[in-house]
């Protein structure tokens, strides 16, 4: 086999197993040998960039960032349905089709996804573009975001029409976004509200790469184009799965209004069975001749019909308001209910966010509330029902000074949240510091867990993370449900502690503000903490994506007497708080400013290697030519095009020689 076929071959099965895995839900081969795979096929791409085609497996993982996504204008207008809430208004509707129709009509139920709209084009075959949307009759182009996603196939299976629109809603499965908000909550971040608004806030997002993380899956329901060959609604559902769509099962054809009334009714109660979040139903005249007779009015079709659930409601008492503080002395109030059935679940709790959304709703303790779950995982009380409140309750006084250490609140202007100032005692916030210093994705101490770090602070053998590297086998096993295997495994671990490199000692400080992301971002830039520390906000707002709310973050931490003594004392213990010299040797200015494209087949090193090369000497990695390119670095084998491109506009094409010359 040549290589070409074997790249098609390796393509092909791969997509194969990703139709397999994603819609059918049925996976042929292990994650592991599916992984193997693909870096095999990547291999094979990088070093034959002339088979590079956009829509192979590989290009799923991301990495395109889009600055400003491009209006496009809709092949077919994306109109909006009509909305109905009771039985009469489908009654209703259905009186104004049989007036316009002659003969029997069919209806076809699906349900309505709670998600973004999309559509998407196809040519050959293939994945042309996606486009949000928008007002219906143009969107925004999201295709390198799209793409990332597993359930949209980048090439189609079977008997496809030459080109086509396909729509359908971008949604985000509850149990995925119960785990995105999992990890925002433990790093003290705001949870998301709701999937649908996480789902389209996704498709906007920059880098691609950070969409292929989430979960999102694209759900189908519509087919627009000339000349389809397809005679009803219904049996375009078939044809898209046939084609490698996910198409739910739960849509059905029925014969009457009844029958969909039954529909409606059912899946009223049964919706949170579903592993994503909907919102009603959608009905459409099943037959695409019927749907021509009866046409369009200005807004919306008149053969389909949306049906609205109402929002699920409950009221129930709440007991009590108690406040949480968190590791960065943020305070949340919350409400604590008389247990209520509500969507399924028993809710005992409810989100009260800040001093402002009580004060809004003069909820106090005792009231009567509804409780909401809307689209949100996390219920929320949106109204007191004041009919029922006693006479003797008195309004909600918020907090003023701290429930675990009693010190008084404080409210930045412009923030929300009241926060606990007493950085260094308030307990919750000692333990939680350190808690956040020995997690997973920050020094990932083996051994030592959250309940073991609030032992620690208890029985005053730790005040702060620094404390960690003090401890001995001796002072530990003492400690309830602690054994010598374990109190060394303890140590071992704080110990291994000290390899981890610089930028994650840095997001493990706990600054407010300062994710991995930034942690990263400002230890390429800084270097050392002591660079860091010494930093003015000037200075630090200059660094590329670092705003004031950062800045400002980092300048009040080291700001902090006691901080800059901690960080003193993780530096004698010898915890990594510079770049490792090897690193650093390898970094240098040498092409700061300049923006290079590099394409073609290199002898010497590969891509990927050249790349890095161009990122540690300070220069950007751009994938297309544009007047701001400085070098084209090419290597053989590269497209005419882009050669064409480059003598165009002037810019320098440099062989790799020449390159690595340069860096010399
Ligand atoms: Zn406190």
């Amino acid at each position: 086999m040549n290589t070409k076929d074997q790249i098609e071959a390796l393509r092909d099965e791969l997509r194969q197993h990703n139709y397999n895995y994603y819609v059918l839900d049925n996976a042929t081969i292990s994650d592991y040998e599916f992984d193997i795979k693909l870096k095999e096929l990547q291999a094979l791409e990088e070093a034959h960039p002339e088979f590079f085609d956009a829509n192979s497996p590989t290009q799923r993982v991301g990495g395109a960032v889009t600055k400003n996504f491009a209006t496009t204008v809709h092949d077919f207008r994306m109109y909006s349905l009509d909305n109905s809430y009771s039985k009469e208004d489908l009654l209703d509707w259905e009186t104004r089709i049989k007036k316009m129709v002659d003969g029997d009509v069919q209806y076809t139920c699906e349900l309505k996804y709670d998600g973004a709209s999309m559509n998407l084009t196809y040519e050959n075959g293939k994945l042309l573009r996606a486009v949000t949307r928008g007002d219906g009759v143009q969107g925004d182009e999201v295709t390198a975001n799209v793409k990332t996603i597993n359930t949209v196939p980048l090439q189609l299976k079977g008997d496809y029409p030459d080109r086509f629109d396909i729509r359908g809603e971008i949604i985000l499965p509850i149990e995925g976004f119960l785990k995105m908000n999992e990890e925002r909550i433990a790093n003290e971040e705001e949870p998301y509200r709701n999937p649908r608004n996480t789902a389209s806030g996704s498709l906007k997002l920059q880098d691609s790469a950070e969409v292929a993380k989430r979960p999102l899956e694209f759900l189908l329901y519509s087919i627009k184009g000339n000349d389809l060959n397809i005679q009803t609604q219904y049996e375009g559902l078939d044809k898209a799965r046939e084609w490698g769509f996910k198409v739910p099962n739960e849509a059905k054809l029925v014969n009457s209004i009844d029958a969909v009334l039954d529909y409606v009714e059912y899946w009223d109660k049964h919706r949170h069975e579903l592993p994503y979040e909907i919102d009603g139903v959608v009905v459409k005249v099943n037959n695409l001749h019927q749907q021509d007779e009866l046409g369009f009015t200005a807004k919306a079709p008149r053969w389909a019909m949306a049906y609205k659930f109402k929002a699920e409601q409950v009221s129930t008492r709440l007991n009590e308001i108690t406040y949480q503080v968190g590791r960065t002395g943020a305070i949340t109030p919350v409400a604590n209910l008389e247990p209520v059935q509500l969507a399924g679940t028993i809710v005992k709790r409810a989100s009260l966010h800040n001093a402002d959304q009580i004060e809004k709703l003069d909820i106090r303790e005792g009231d009567e509330v509804f409780v909401e779950k809307g689209g949100e995982i996390i219920p929320k009380i949106i109204a007191v029902d004041l009919s029922k409140r006693p006479v003797d309750l008195r309004p909600t006084k918020y907090i003023t000074t701290c429930p675990e250490c009693d010190t008084e609140l404080h409210r930045i202007e412009g923030e929300a949240k009241h926060y606990c100032p007493n950085y260094n005692g308030c307990p919750p916030q000692v333990i939680g510091r350190i808690q956040h210093y020995i997690s997973r994705k920050a020094m990932d101490i083996e051994g030592l867990g959250g309940e073991t770090v609030a032992l620690l602070v208890k029985e005053g053998l730790i005040n702060d993370y620094s404390d960690l590297y003090d401890l001995t086998v001796d002072q530990v096993i003492p400690l309830e449900r602690m054994a010598e295997k374990s109190a060394e495994n303890l140590i071992s671990g704080v110990e291994a502690s000290k390899k981890i490199p610089f930028e994650r000692v840095l997001f493990a400080l706990g600054i407010r503000y300062v994710g991995e992301t930034v942690a990263k971002k400002l230890a390429k830039h800084y270097k050392s903490i002591d660079a860091l520390m010494n930093a003015s906000i000037e200075d630090l707002v200059s660094v590329d994506e670092i705003g004031e709310r950062i800045a400002e973050s980092v300048v009040e931490f080291f700001g902090s007497e006691e901080n800059r003594r901690i960080v003193e004392r993780l530096k004698t213990f010898g915890v990594q708080l510079e770049i490792s010299a090897e690193k650093l040797a390898n970094q240098t200015e040498k092409l700061k400013g300049l923006s290079i494209v590099v394409s073609g087949v290199f002898e010497k090193i590969s891509r990927n290697e050249l790349k890095k090369l161009i990122e540690d000497n300070g220069g950007k990695v751009s994938s297309s030519i544009s007047s701001k390119t400085s070098y084209l670095v090419a290597g053989d084998k590269m497209g005419p095009s882009k050669r064409t491109k480059a003598e165009n506009l002037n810019i320098s094409i440099i062989t790799e020689q020449a390159f690595l010359d340069i860096l010399k």
